[in-house]
């Protein structure tokens, strides 16, 4: 008698995640969410001083992958996901985008008088990276695919102290749609996170983020901060087959706080 030959296994879902600098990152708690799913988490970091944090973080969780690429690079872009194919294989089914980048001058300053230099370079590594992590990625991203990106209410709202980040998130989500409108043929979904305010490092340089997390936790419809696993949560819902259907979205993991009026 014959007998049917075993079904292949499912390939294991593979993912390449940017913006791990350490183990209060938003990236690495997305990381090691996916880990626990199941897959296969290669992990990139942006600055060679990061190595050190990163490999001991890489290696609880099996990442077959951990590379340094600056963003604003296209040399080390086309390195990076030559890598990933080597590492990860020829499909990328997540890529996670959770980086930014502003001058300290331009932080700290009046926002009238940002530099035009750190303006464009805010601009560049914070919104324009999404768009070269897309183009680098190619055909690497198929149906199925999903990116997903972080973003915060300073895109909508002017927040004190968020200076020239919050033109480069509204660039942020306007690439999200973007994106979304052209690669939702293919099977391939882009969509972003904002999240409430989290302590990182990147947090810390935004002037007043202290007091930022205090009005968020007191106004906040849920009167409490939201924490980096909440944000993770819902970084591993967008990115999974349960948002089969959703594209283009800025999904606020924030206690509510967009919603207030006065
Ligand atoms: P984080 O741990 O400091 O992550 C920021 C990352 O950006 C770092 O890994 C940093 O790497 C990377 N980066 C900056 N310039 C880069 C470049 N040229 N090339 C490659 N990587 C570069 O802080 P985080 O809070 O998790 O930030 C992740 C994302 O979440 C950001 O987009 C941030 O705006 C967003 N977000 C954060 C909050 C919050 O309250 N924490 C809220 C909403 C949205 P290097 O330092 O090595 O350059």
């Amino acid at each position: 008698m014959e007998t049917a030959p075993a079904p292949t296994p499912p390939r294991p879902r593979t993912a390449l995640v940017f913006g791990v600098a350490n183990d209060h990152s938003l990236a690495w708690y997305i990381a090691r969410a996916l880990a626990a799913e199941g897959v296969r988490v290669g992990l990139s970091y942006g600055d060679e001083r990061l190595e050190r944090r990163v490999r001991p973080l890489a290696a609880t969780i099996d990442a077959p992958l951990v590379t340094r690429c600056d963003v604003t690079d296209e040399a080390a872009l086309a390195e990076t996901f030559a890598a990933a194919d080597a590492a990860l294989g020829p499909h990328i089914d997540i890529l996670v985008h959770s980086l930014a980048f502003a001058t300290r001058e331009d932080l700290t300053g009046p926002f009238s008088q940002t530099s035009r230099a750190g303006f464009g370079l805010a601009l560049d590594v914070s919104a324009y990276s999404l768009l070269a992590l897309v183009r680098h990625a190619g055909a690497r991203l198929g149906p199925g695919s999903s990116v997903l990106t972080l973003s915060y209410l300073g895109a909508e709202r002017v927040v004190s102290g968020y200076k020239v980040m919050g033109p480069a998130k509204a660039a942020l989500e306007a690439c999200v749609r973007g994106l979304a409108e052209e690669l939702g043929p293919r099977g391939v979904r882009v969509n972003a996170v904002s999240a409430g305010p989290v302590r990182t490092l990147a947090a810390a340089g935004i002037p007043g983020f202290r007091t930022l997390l205090e009005c968020h936790a007191e106004r906040a419809p849920l009167r409490r901060n939201v924490t980096a696993e909440e944000v993770a949560s819902a970084a591993c819902f967008l990115l999974s087959d349960k948002a089969s259907a959703v594209t283009g979205q800025i999904l606020h993991v924030d206690g509510g706080y967009n919603i207030l009026g006065v």
